[in-house]
């Protein structure tokens, strides 16, 4: 029997026969992430039904010296649960189970596979799970901690990092490790929360959850433009108010997002500011007379303010519509996610907007704009000529504007393979062979995620590997990054 053979066989002792794919029909789901353009099929899918199963599979595929990479929801966008052609992906989607919820404690213990909205559905209605990626219905909180996921209401709770507090995570020479945020030495769970699926797979997670607000309010104010959407911003944070949530759309997204929901946005506002305040209920409403006050002193048009729970989940879904609604006015788009200091805000916009009139590209805008979280949406028809080349282009143009402003390539989307070759633009030789040192302390032999985040391969120096890494370079894609 070939070595290949005898792995397969061998997840099959593992997992059961009908939970080891290897046919190709059966494999052309998992061929990608949520950025669709990076496709590769993997040598086998496997969807272990518990810790034990994903421990044996590592434990095999370190035997056997293949390649691995987890996969939760697939929801990821930037590449980082693209299979290894070679390789073996991990799906954990049946790892689903709540195993404990202690309010007393305000802790939660979850399998990876549980969606993040199942775990502020396990806590309601006293307590919640701030970190809500618009995705969090499907993904998963094996995928939140691998990405460390924010979403709209992480400028004032913070990030997935800010709420693990416990992991179990298989290594990849199959050994289990428990990672604790309250042990001494050093934080070893805040570097795996964030490492993309390079560092092991997370089967175990302990989660804090908090106290539900008294009292929530949410307004969406129009502007003429961002511009003046983002002075809004500016003076809000400046009165020393911290919203729960302060979201921008601009006018191609506002579009787009209405004709999905039809849920009452103006369509003649070049932007939309929503913002939540959420707290005791007397400081809430004092407060948000003064957000009124703030956004109609940056010009705005008109403030919806909602009247009720509906009202709210309206406004809500208009937002979270937004990547989805960008398939209303294009055939494909593309995420960009970089972040900028905020008051770089209409100085990057006024970039992005010469740079996709150059490009000859629409690109809408939505953001986390407290936090300076962009995420531009490069619209593209990948059925003419030149144009997906085209729109990457464009959004690596993007990233440098954000780089060059002072921010970050990537704000909760991750580096994957997508972002990799703008590492370098953020970090020097020696920083990355930091984190080359970093990832071979916890996977000497290249197996976990492999191609991923960093733009070189791993040289584990000493350890001769049985799995030699070579970079998985998106070719044919000129870039002027
Ligand atoms: C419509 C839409 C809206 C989105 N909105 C947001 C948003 O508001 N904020 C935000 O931050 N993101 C957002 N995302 C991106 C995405 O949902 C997040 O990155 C999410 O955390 C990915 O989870 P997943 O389960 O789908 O992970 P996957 O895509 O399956 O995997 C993501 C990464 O995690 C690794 N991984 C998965 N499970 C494990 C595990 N158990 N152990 C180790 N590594 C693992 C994979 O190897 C991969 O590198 C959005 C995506 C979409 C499609």
């Amino acid at each position: 029997m070939s070595k290949a053979l005898e792995l397969i066989s061998r997840l099959e002792s593992i997992c059961g026969t009908e939970h080891v794919l290897t046919h190709a029909h059966d494999l052309a789901t998992y061929r990608s992430d949520g950025l669709a353009h990076y496709r590769e099929v993997p040598a086998a899918a496997v969807l272990p039904g518990d810790a034990d199963e994903v421990q044996a599979i590592v434990a095999a595929c370190f035997e056997a010296g293949v390649p691995w990479v987890a996969r939760g929801s697939g929801t990821g966008l930037s590449g980082g649960a693209l299979p290894v052609s070679e390789g073996v992906l991990i799906v954990l989607a049946r790892l689903r189970r709540i195993l404990s919820v202690d309010l007393d404690d305000s802790r939660v213990v979850v399998e990876p596979g549980v969606t993040n909205l199942a775990v502020s559905r396990a806590v309601a209605p006293t307590h919640f799970y701030p970190p809500d990626p618009s995705s969090q219905i499907v993904c998963s909180i094996g995928g939140n901690v691998a990405e460390n996921s924010g979403g709209a209401h992480c400028f004032k709770y913070g990030f997935t990092t800010n709420y693990v507090t416990g992991l179990e995570v298989v290594l990849s020479d199959g050994s289990v490790v428990k990672l604790d945020r309250d042990a001494p030495g050093y934080d070893l769970l805040g570097a795996f929360v964030g490492s993309e699926g390079t560092l092991g797979v997370s089967t175990r997670i302990t989660l804090r959850v908090i106290p539900r607000p008294e009292d929530v309010r949410t307004l969406v104010a129009f502007f003429e433009d961002t511009g003046a959407a983002g002075e809004a911003v500016s003076s809000i944070v400046a009165a020393g108010i911290v919203p729960g949530a302060i979201e921008m759309m601009d006018q191609l997204s506002i579009s787009a997002s209405e004709q999905a929901t039809g849920a009452g946005y103006r369509l003649d506002a070049g932007a939309a500011l929503l913002v939540e305040l959420d707290g005791p209920e007397e400081e809430c409403s004092s407060r948000f007379e003064h957000v009124m006050e703030l956004c109609k002193g940056a010009g705005a048009m008109d403030v919806w303010i909602a009247a009720d729970e509906h009202e709210r989940e309206l406004i809500w879904k208009t937002r979270k519509a937004a990547f989805a609604a960008m398939g209303r006015i294009s055939p494909a788009y593309y995420v960009q996610d970089g972040v900028i200091p905020r008051t770089r805000l209409p100085e990057v916009l006024r970039q992005i907007d010469a740079l996709a009139a150059e490009y000859k590209l629409q690109v809408a805008n939505v953001f986390h704009a407290g936090d300076g979280n962009l995420h531009p949406l490069v619209c593209y028809d990948a059925e003419r000529e030149g144009e997906p080349e085209r729109a990457e282009e464009l959004s690596g143009l993007i990233i440098k504007a954000c780089v060059d402003a002072g921010g970050s390539i990537t704000g909760e989307h991750g580096v994957g393979v997508d972002k990799k070759r703008y590492m370098p633009a953020m970090f020097s030789e020696s920083d990355l062979e930091a984190f080359q040192r970093l990832r071979c302390a916890f996977d000497p032999h290249g197996l976990a995620n492999p191609g991923k985040v960093m733009p070189t391969p791993r040289l584990c120096g000493e350890v001769p590997g049985p799995y030699r890494e070579h970079p998985l370079e998106h070719a044919g894609v000129a870039t002027r990054f």
